[in-house]
């Protein structure tokens, strides 16, 4: 028997125990009365106190039963087979006591006996309809007294009922035992439902992990990230519950992408789930939320500086390399954090804020994480203020160029001037091109914006000697724009620039967007005669990684890699390397952002042969670059450098 059957039949046999043992105890009082007078003190009063004591335990024993799910099967079993037997020998015993009576009994008493007998069987038996070895055994003992009974009344019509009785005893545990027969149909079909509906279970949980999970890192997704701080911001804030919601944005994995295959990629994007789960321990839950952007919710910290430290400890292993079978890859991590309740309160405030405070991260360079505080709500008011002076100052055409010299360190010339944009707002004051080529680029008013801005400087140029070129700075933007190219080569065309004397700046960013198109597009430019600067090298994280794969005309080195007294010894080697290497490979490089005569001698030191800035000029208005020009030719005339700008 299965252990549900079993399980069932406890728990009806509980239920059933107090009416089985009630009707018992009022036929046991009934017969005893009866027999106050006629028969001993032994049968009368001892064998019922007995069989009352015996009946009252059983029904407290089974009272303090608890259900069958809280118990074993082998101990549900055991009191089944217990409940059994007793049911026997209660029989017995009540059978017993039954025919001794019967030798006291007069007339009626006999009658009133065989009732007692035959109803006590059958209700008994009715009550344990669900234990077919209890109640057969109950109807068949039961026998034994009724017909005594009958035998001895004495009477021949009264023997003829006997026929009646034992046709419906017989009717009566047929129907028992069908009844018996359903119940356990009732059980096992309750029992298949029951596994039925267990499994639909399992099938809808599993679901529902395949929709909050990440398929390529196992990571929760960002539907799980929501929802989890749905239920998170439901709880409200002890005064030292501190908990933060993260998002961390990875820098440098398009590239690895591009050059190393999707399946490498695949293989970062895993790495840096694991190793933000590592870091983060029990401090908080790591989710992907989608392309190189996985998202935290921190628990474990104290407070902001705690936070801050954690998002150290997260971009340090980040910035750790990961290894493929035949090469290595590199990438670092911005991450940015709300604080609940400053940082919001509501899943999506507190996702906005940790948005804007990553993209602070981003903009910083030290690759310190943010927290999110309201000055970056005036950030944004200021974002667009600028964004809607930007587009009228588009629209009027207002923006302007002034241009820096970029000196041969050498042979003491300028080679070209680097056109840089400059916007004065009649409201906002001067705006750095920082700032709005970047709310330019957003915008898209950077299609609009460059075209003016070049053939600005192509007009201007277009007055230098012929052995000055032009430097122009290109957003990445327009690098990987279809067919941009050929609109700045009709340019040059129309205004009769020629293509040799222009050099077009680009950086990284264009080159991680869309590498293929970047390179294509470099490729068709350079063959038409214009050269490409790869600027602000060394900032970024690929870096002579993308000279294997594209050719460029010059390095233009940041200017943080600029030497000097105060410079510490790694970065002065580390710019002696650029060097070295890129004058290896023959590309000639251009250091920015020399503003001393210590650094110039540092840099030409180390092997740099093109330099750039304050120390040599300003950025100039056009007007003032004829006579900057005639002074650097004058020098080189006559070489007493005193003189030229910066002294040199
Ligand atoms: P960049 O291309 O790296 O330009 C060099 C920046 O360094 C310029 O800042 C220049 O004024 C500054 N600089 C030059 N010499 C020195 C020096 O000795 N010391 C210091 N501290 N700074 C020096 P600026 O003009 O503010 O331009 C900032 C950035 O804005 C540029 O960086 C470039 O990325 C972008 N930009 C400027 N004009 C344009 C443009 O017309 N188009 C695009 N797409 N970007 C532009
Ligand atoms: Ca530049
Ligand atoms: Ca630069």
């Amino acid at each position: 028997m299965s252990n549900e059957m079993l399980f069932a039949q406890f728990d009806m046999l509980k239920a059933q125990i107090p009416y089985l043992y009630s009707c018992l105890l009022v036929n046991l009082c009934a017969v005893a009365a009866l027999f106050y007078a006629s028969a001993p003190f032994l049968l009368f009063a001892v064998a019922p106190a007995i069989f009352t004591i015996v009946i009252i335990r059983r029904i407290v024993h089974w009272r303090r039963q608890r259900p069958s799910r809280e118990l074993s099967a082998p101990k549900v079993r055991r009191e089944l087979g217990r409940t059994i037997l007793l049911a026997w020998v209660l029989s017995l015993a009540l059978t017993g006591w039954v025919v001794a009576l019967l030798y006291y009994a007069v007339g009626s008493e006999i009658v009133l006996l065989a009732f007692f007998t035959w109803t006590t069987a059958v209700s008994t038996a009715s009550n344990l309809a669900y234990l077919p070895r209890a109640h057969t055994g109950i109807m068949a003992v039961s026998a034994i007294p009724f017909t005594a009974c009958i035998f001895n009344y004495g009477e021949l019509k009264f023997g003829i009922s006997l026929i009646l009785f034992a046709t419906f005893g017989f009717v009566f545990m047929r129907l028992l035992l069908e009844h018996f027969v359903e119940f356990t149909e009732v059980v096992s079909s309750r029992q298949r439902l029951l596994q039925k509906h267990r499994q639909a279970e399992a099938a809808h949980r599993e679901v529902q992990r395949i929709a909050l999970t990440d398929t390529l890192t196992g990571l929760p997704n960002r539907r799980a990230f929501l929802s989890d701080l749905e239920d998170l911001t439901k709880v409200s804030l002890s005064a030292d519950d501190f908990w933060a919601v993260g998002v961390v944005d990875l820098n440098g994995f398009k590239p690895i992408n591009d050059v190393f295959g999707h399946c490498a990629g695949d293989a970062v994007l895993v790495a840096v789930g694991q190793r933000l789960i590592e870091t983060i321990g029990n401090r908080g839950n790591v989710y992907r939320l989608g392309g190189d952007e996985f998202g935290v919710v921190v628990r474990g910290v104290e407070d902001a500086s705690d936070l801050i430290r954690l998002g150290a400890e997260m971009n340090a292993v980040l910035c750790e390399p990961y290894e493929f079978e035949f090469s290595t890859a590199m990438l670092s991590g911005s991450c940015g954090f709300a604080v609940r309740p400053h940082g919001g309160d509501t899943p999506e405030v507190l996702l906005e804020n940790a948005d804007k405070a990553l993209y602070r991260a981003k903009k910083s360079r030290s690759g310190e994480a943010v927290i999110y505080s309201p000055l970056d709500c005036d950030d944004v008011r200021e974002r667009a203020a600028i964004e809607q002076a930007l587009r009228r100052a588009v629209a009027a055409n207002a923006i302007d160029l002034a241009y820096q010299p970029i000196i041969d360190l050498v042979e003491g010339q300028v080679i070209a001037f680097e056109a840089l944009a400059r916007w004065d707002d009649p409201d906002l004051g001067r705006i750095g091109p920082d700032r709005f080529i970047e709310i330019a680029e957003q915008t898209g008013l950077i299609v609009e914006l460059t075209g003016q801005l070049l053939r600005k400087a192509l007009c201007v140029a277009k007055q230098w000697p012929d052995d000055v070129g032009l430097s122009f700075n290109l957003s990445p933007i327009l690098l990987v724009r279809t067919g941009y190219n050929l609109s700045i080569m009709s340019m040059l065309d129309e205004i009769g620039f020629s293509p040799r004397r222009l050099q077009l700046e680009i950086t990284e960013t264009a080159l991680m967007s869309s590498f293929e198109l970047a390179r294509n597009n470099i490729r068709d430019l350079r063959m038409a005669g214009v050269s490409i600067a790869l600027d602000d090298f060394g900032t970024g994280y690929a870096s002579f990684g993308y000279l294997d794969e594209i050719t460029v005309d010059k390095l233009k080195i940041d200017r943080s890699f600029v030497p000097g007294t105060d410079m510490p010894a790694g970065k002065r080697q580390i710019l002696k390397a650029i060097i070295g290497l890129s004058t290896g490979m023959g590309i000639p490089t251009v250091l920015e952002g020399i503003e001393r005569q210590d650094q110039l001698n540092e840099a030409m030191e180390a092997g740099c042969v093109l330099g750039q800035g304050y120390f040599f000029a300003r950025p100039m208005p056009p007007e003032h670059i004829d006579d900057l020009l005639a002074d650097y030719r004058h020098a080189v005339a006559e070489p007493q450098r005193s003189h030229l700008p910066g002294g040199w």
